[in-house]
């Protein structure tokens, strides 16, 4: 069982999940717990000899009933790949699995906010190779999701719309759009190549979202991981963090549904560690300005297609 402490210092929740660290790290090929399990070959997690997506839960949660959840997407059988590289009509049916998750998670009463991420590449701690994403239903509103909604309050309104149009209107700072979605580096970002990938139109979450919008938002966030790994010309290391209104207490129903990437690289070969100003302090310094980190990741976007 995990365990959760809450820190008087900070003000905020910790989990401890002792059991894993016992979790499989970085296994060779052959024995990938995401694969699908072949005939007479050695079990995996997934006991199907193909599949397209399988979501189970988590088998080391940081969170689990009667205190929250935590589950495990796998996108494809393919061991090979990554969100980017999936075909598009994957990708559109991994929203409609998102959106369902979202709504069972949500509808639970030990789940205050749903979060859905993906850790990509060992730059993050990932341990598994294989194309998956995981999330987590917490029985509490997390920090990050508290600070947005205190956004909102400060400044009278939905900040994400706000924000949308503020950087549509400057202009400099898109990356991506499609009818539906809007990409930006956030005025401010504190990673050097994040991006937020917002729905133009105020959704608090998936369940508001149009069938088409839907497909549109899998058509962005591909074009956006595309673009990252034609970026440095390698495999973009990211956090991707889709936030939602949460879904239990009384913030329920409040929020506008965007994806955060949150890349740690600053060129090909160099990470951006969160050091002592930004773990110590709290304040993030970068090197790269959005405007021009803007500029870079809008050219790579076209030559990833
Ligand atoms: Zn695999
Ligand atoms: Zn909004
Ligand atoms: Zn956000």
């Amino acid at each position: 069982m995990s365990e959760l402490r809450f820190n008087e210092l900070r003000g905020e929740q910790v989990a401890y999940a002792i059991q894993r660290q016992d979790r499989t790290f970085l296994p060779d090929r052959a024995h990938c717990p995401l694969d699908p399990t072949q005939p007479g070959g050695p079990p995996t997690e997934i006991p199907l000899p193909e599949f397209e997506i399988v979501v189970f839960d988590n088998r080391f949660p940081a969170f689990e009933s009667p205190a929250g959840a935590a589950e495990v997407v796998v996108y494809t059988d393919e061991h090979d790949g990554s969100f980017g590289l999936l075909s598009p009509g994957r990708a559109e049916a991994l929203m409609w699995v998102w959106r369902h998750r979202y709504m069972e998670l949500g509808s639970r009463e030990d789940v205050q906010y749903v979060y859905i991420f993906e850790n990509r590449g060992i730059e993050i701690g990932v341990t598994l190779h294989h194309p998956h994403g995981q999330i987590y239903g917490y029985p509490f509103l997390p920090p990050v999701a508290a600070l947005e909604l205190d956004a909102d309050t400060r400044l009278g309104g939905c900040a994400p719309c706000l924000m949308l149009e503020t950087e549509r209107v400057d202009g400099r700072r898109i990356v991506y759009e499609n009818e539906a979605v809007q990409a930006h580096v956030p005025y401010a970002a504190r990673w050097p190549y994040e991006v937020h990938l917002s729905l133009r139109r105020h959704c608090p979450s998936l369940l508001e979202c149009e069938p088409e919008e839907l497909r549109l938002l899998s058509v962005g966030l591909q074009a956006l991981v595309r673009g990252y790994d034609a970026l440095f010309e390698r495999p973009m290391p990211y956090v991707m963090a889709v936030h939602q209104a949460p879904t239990g207490g009384r913030a329920a129903g409040h929020g506008h549904l965007h994806v955060e990437f949150y890349p740690p690289l600053r060129d090909a070969s160099r990470l951006k560690y969160p050091a002592g100003s930004e773990q110590g302090a709290g304040t993030f310094i970068s090197d790269v300005l959005p405007e021009d980190a803007a500029g870079a990741l809008r050219e790579a976007i076209v030559r990833g297609g």
